[in-house]
């Protein structure tokens, strides 16, 4: 994009100037959030490690091998099921206390026959397509085609089958970094990731192209083709629940399916020879399934509860999301298992939850929160009092939870639309409350272990919640600490073991344990006491604010003005002219 695109109605000057002012005052707001100051007292001597039990990265990467060959992990799927009991396995000869596999009720979905044949002057062309969530049953459409374009009237698409182009949004690390407490950049190069992720919902651009969707679907079309336009060559994004367009209900029964960015370019060519007539089938099945959180603990000198956590379920088969999480949370089980209890700083409890991706299914039981609504229809929590009363007594007690996520290596989307090594690791984004002993902590871990491309967030930063597995508990009034990578493959069939960011396994346990080791003499009252991110009126007010783009905490609203104060088009998103004045700015102030 050049100058030569923008509105030239207001000077570049008085631009500049407004610009600078609102850099200026949030320069100050943000300063004010940004020193992680050292924590004080006991927890300052040195967090010690036992190098020789730390779990070695080709031990973490062959559990995530053996996870993925099982195949598809979606919640209730067979391989799901199997990995609650290999988790099992794994604790008893770890020596873990109180195994628990705890109910978790899910719906689970299983995509089926799903493809669009186009018949143009006599020739017919088939091609793939995969269905979305929000499909349960099959469905079928035979009508003629219509591209989707502004300001085509309902009545154009009724009966139609309606193709639309969808943007997915572009994340930049520099966007993050414009917030971030501290990053370990090691090759200086953190700034350069920018690329689509494959999320169909949210706000921006992305969340401009959900609600088209809705639109399209409340004009009664046959059915719908959703071209992934800018995305890599392939149509299997899974549209988890939590991910959906945001009135999927109302398209329950409108066959509607996702194809790749190439079979969008052959479609726009049929159509434009007019009269082509399309057959789409979709379809998907459901199934009740009872699926369960798994966790085992491991009793310390505290009788205070750090939680390590990450989720048993995946989009496909799930390597780097998220076989390499439960691996992680197997290296801490490993690692503690071994160390004596009385040398454990706190009681660990080992987590792996259920139907994370379908709207944080196993969270919510855990945080027995009653009825809970999920796509998949209303989820009761079935558990006696008893037991729902020993979670409450336990999460009174957890002053901590650290979830462990998704390290990735960086793809591009090559010119060919393929998926491309970029030949280093995603960058890992690092959420953390803001007390800070805590805040503080954690930015030496990371350095100090060198997690590779990795940025320290405070916990509220993009909206109220971490943006990760964590946010549940964050809105539950627990101090979090949250390792997220979000490649451009995040809800991707694509996502195998070539996608794990290996290198960073033993750097990411070897951080959580210093950050566990940094947290002696600390309490759950002490971290509270120096902390303003946790969320008042408990996850949901927080989340539903941030979805209607109210932005809900202090440090939300200074990231995101400060960012687009780098936007001149109104697009919402750093102009790419305004990306070296934003580093500029990032630098000067990561300096400090
Ligand atoms: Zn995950």
């Amino acid at each position: 994009m050049t100058r030569a695109t923008r509105n030239t109605s207001i000077s570049a000057a008085a631009l500049a100037a407004t610009a600078a002012a609102i850099v200026a005052t949030l320069a100050l707001a943000l300063a004010a959030q940004a020193a992680p100051k050292p924590a004080a007292g006991p927890a300052a001597a040195a967090p010690r490690i036992d190098d020789a039990a730390v779990p070695f990265e080709e031990e973490i990467f062959g559990w995530i091998e053996e996870i993925t060959a099982k195949g598809i992990r979606r919640a209730g799927h067979p391989a799901n099921l199997w990995v609650e009991d290999y988790l099992v396995d794994h604790f008893r000869r770890l020596g873990l206390q109180e195994i628990t596999k705890q109910p978790v009720q899910v719906t689970a979905w299983h995509e089926g026959e799903t493809g669009l044949t186009v018949s143009v002057g006599g020739r017919s062309h088939d091609f793939n397509a995969y269905p979305v969530a929000y499909v349960r049953k099959p469905l079928r459409a035979e009508a003629p085609l219509v591209k989707y374009r502004e300001g085509l009237e309902p009545a154009a698409m009724a009966g139609k089958i309606v193709v639309f182009d969808y943007l997915l949004a572009d994340e930049s690390a520099l966007s993050l970094m414009a917030s971030a407490l501290a990053v370990n950049d090691p090759k200086g190069d953190l700034h350069q990731t920018k690329h689509a992720i494959g999320i169909l919902g949210g706000r921006g651009r992305v969340g401009r192209s959900a609600a088209v969707v809705n639109r399209i679907l409340e004009a009664g079309p046959a059915g719908v083709v959703v071209v992934m336009k800018n995305y890599h060559d392939s149509p299997y994004i899974f549209g988890s629940p939590v991910v959906r367009f945001t009135g999927p209900t109302s398209g329950s029964d409108i066959p509607t399916a996702l194809v790749a960015p190439s079979v969008g370019a052959r479609l726009d060519a049929l159509i434009a020879r007019g009269d082509a007539q399309g057959t789409l089938v979709a379809s998907a099945r459901t199934e009740e399934v009872t699926t369960h959180n798994v966790s085992g603990i491991l009793p310390g000198a505290s009788p205070e509860i750090i939680q390590i956590v990450s989720h048993t379920d995946g989009n496909f088969s799930g390597a780097f999301q998220d076989a390499a999480g439960m691996s992680l949370v197997l290296a801490q089980a490993k690692y503690w298992s071994q160390i004596p209890r009385e040398k454990r700083p706190f009681t660990l409890l080992f987590l792996l939850t259920s139907a994370h991706i379908q709207g944080s299914v196993g969270e919510q039981v855990i945080l027995a929160e009653g009825a809970m609504h999920t796509e998949s229809g209303t989820v009761t929590n079935r558990k006696a009092g008893a037991a729902v009363a020993r979670d409450k007594g336990r999460l009174a007690r957890t002053m901590l939870d650290i979830h462990l996520e998704s390290p990735a290596r960086e793809y591009a989307i090559g010119a060919d639309g393929r998926l491309v090594d970029v030949g280093r690791g995603e960058p890992m984004r690092v959420f953390t409350s803001m007390a800070p002993a805590l805040s503080g902590a954690v930015s030496a871990a990371v350095k100090a272990e060198d997690v590779d491309r990795s940025i320290v967030l405070p916990a509220d930063v993009l909206g109220g919640h971490p943006r990760s597995a964590a946010g549940h508990f964050h809105g539950a009034g627990i101090p979090v600490v949250s390792f997220i990578g979000v490649p451009v493959y995040y809800f991707d069939g694509a996502d195998g073991t070539d996608k794990v960011h290996r290198e960073n396994l033993v750097p990411m346990t070897r951080a959580t344990i210093r950050i566990i080791e940094s947290m002696r003499g600390q309490t759950k009252a002490s971290l509270l006491e120096g902390s303003d991110d946790i969320p008042r009126g408990g996850y949901e007010a927080t989340s539903d604010a941030f979805k209607r783009g109210e932005n809900t905490s202090a440090r939300a609203q200074a990231h995101v003005q400060f960012v687009l104060s780098f936007d001149r088009n109104g697009n919402r998103e750093i102009d790419p002219d305004e990306e070296p004045a934003l580093l500029e700015a990032v630098r000067k102030r990561l300096a400090r």
